[in-house]
């Protein structure tokens, strides 16, 4: 039988005021329903926000240690319900488990990271300008933040946005992608089940340009934090931005892992490999150009490619696969829409570039490994986002042509670099244009206590993640208390 999930609204899971449905399949069996998930309509929103503004009265009320306690609880029941959540999500996306044990494990380490901070979230004492004058700041709640997200990361991503927006004291409005609703029905019931109060917390689901889009322009919404493509984040920053709203994007990226002759080759390719295939290039921090340098260029794309064919595609929840499929339809054409382009701007096809087919592919949206050389650097092949097991690679002569390739999109979000003298590796911190630069690692592998996003249009200079996210979801605000008994008046040439 057909399960048909709810909304959280109002603090009761209902159904979606417009009585429509919408389906979620398994993507590496497209036969497998999972089940029906409420297609939302903008009333649904504004009970959402309307409820969560009841809900912030009350949170904002709540001491941060408090609330702080509640986060740790979600921290061990996450620990405890990992292998249910690793499994469901597998099931909902595609990649494999070893993935999503490791998506659900961000989770548990920004539930216990987040549950600290409610015993510091700092202001700062420092001395006045007068005497007998006291100066602070602090932080302070804002009210009801609205939390769009991408399917990629179904929970480390909400958690991300959640944890911090919960801990500094504000109500949220979780609107999950359409690919991956059930991780986020499973998120909130831990939530609740922690002892969040219900109107604290909502759950909306349903298509972006009608749930997400009622969202950003709803005027009680003053925080949107959202996570996704460049193009749905330029709508969504136009809004904010009409709208006088407080906006974190985190958004594309095309990011490349850089190889120099003296690299320790066996370890690039570990990493390049990792980086570039693992949840099927469908990361935002995903390999998709590997700039090599020309010394060690042909003997490397030789050995990549014959680790490449030998990645083992197949259901993310069957033992051995490397390599899951892609989320959905559209994503496998837009794969194979690139590789023609590879093909029509002179690339050259090293491996893959093909559906991949067999008993068990032909029920789900796979597609080979595939690597292109001879890419030239302002290609489109070179330049725009693919999101998925798509590499490019670009052959330079020098350090200096390689950082320059690196810089040379319009994103940026992270890099890595693949050398044994240190020289070059401080450079590249320096020189990089990104917001993550990894030295002799792959581009993907963020911490969860350590600020993530990216420069240019991969983000708009907030960050998730790390102490920085606390300062995002809370605002400002300075005491000043003067025991002088007479009035002082600042800026006035006392002196
Ligand atoms: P997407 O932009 O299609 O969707 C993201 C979310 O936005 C979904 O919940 C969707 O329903 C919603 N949405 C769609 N249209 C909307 C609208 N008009 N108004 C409001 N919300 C709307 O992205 P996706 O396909 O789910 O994810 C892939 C993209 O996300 C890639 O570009 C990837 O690079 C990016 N991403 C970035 C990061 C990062 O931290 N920089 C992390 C993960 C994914």
């Amino acid at each position: 039988m057909t399960t048909t999930f709810k909304n959280f609204i109002g603090g009761q899971w209902i159904a979606p005021a417009t009585g429509e449905h919408f389906e979620n399949r398994n993507p590496a069996d497209r036969n497998d329903l999972i089940g029906l998930f409420p297609a939302s309509g903008v009333a649904d929103v504004h009970a959402a926000v309307a409820s969560a503004r009841r809900g912030f009265e009350r949170w904002k009320r709540t001491p941060a240690p408090a609330r702080g306690d509640v986060l740790r609880r979600v921290g061990d029941l996450l620990a405890a319900r990992k292998e249910a959540l690793a499994d469901a999500m597998t099931r909902e996306m595609g990649k494999p488990l070893a993935e999503t044990r490791g998506d659900v494990q961000e989770g548990i380490d920004t539930a216990y990271y987040a549950a600290t901070e409610g015993r510091r979230l700092f202001g700062h004492t420092v001395p006045s300008e007068l005497a007998n004058k006291w100066a602070m700041s602090m932080r302070r709640p804002i009210g009801v933040c609205g939390l769009i997200t991408p399917f990629n990361f179904p929970l480390a991503i909400p958690t991300w946005k959640a944890f911090p927006a919960l801990l500094c004291g504000n109500a949220v409005v979780l609107k999950p992608a359409e690919d991956v609703p059930h991780t986020a029905t499973l998120l909130v019931e831990i939530l609740l089940e922690a002892g969040l109060p219900p109107e604290v917390i909502q759950l909306v689901h349903g298509h972006g340009e009608v749930v997400g889009k009622a969202l950003v322009e709803h005027p009680d919404v003053p925080v949107l934090s959202f996570t996704g493509s460049t193009e749905t984040g330029r709508f969504v920053g136009e809004t904010c931005g009409r709208m006088h709203k407080r906006l974190s994007l985190e958004m594309g990226g095309k990011n490349a892992q850089i190889v120099l002759d003296d690299a320790n080759l066996d370890l690039a390719l570990d990493g390049v490999l990792w980086g570039a295939f693992g949840t099927t290039g469908q990361r935002c921090t995903a390999t998709s150009r590997l700039i090599l340098q020309a010394g060690i260029h042909d003997a490397f794309v030789a050995r990549l490619a014959d680790r490449a064919r030998a990645l083992r595609l197949g259901d993310g929840r069957a033992a051995g696969t490397d390599v899951g499929p892609l989320v959905h339809e559209a994503a496998r054409d837009k794969v194979e829409r690139y590789v023609a382009i590879g093909h029509e701007q002179g690339a050259t096809l090293v491996c893959g570039g093909q559906r991949a087919i067999g008993d068990v592919l032909d029920h789900g949206w796979f597609f080979q490994p595939t690597i292109f050389s001879g890419v030239t650097a302002g290609s489109r092949l070179e330049q725009e986002e693919i999101f998925g097991p798509v590499l490019s690679v670009i052959k330079v002569a020098t350090v200096d042509e390689a950082f320059a390739v690196n810089n040379g999109v319009r994103y940026g979000l992270s890099s890595s670099v693949y050398t044994q003298d240190v020289n070059v590796a401080f450079r590249a911190l320096q020189e990089l244009d990104n917001g993550i630069t990894y030295i002799n690692a792959p581009t993907i592998g963020a911490e969860a206590h350590l600020p993530f996003g990216g420069v240019k249009e991969t983000g708009n200079g907030h960050r998730e993640g790390g102490w920085e996210v606390f300062e995002f979801y809370s605002e400002t605000k300075v005491g000043y208390v003067d025991y002088s008994g007479s009035l002082q008046r600042a800026q006035i040439d006392n002196y």
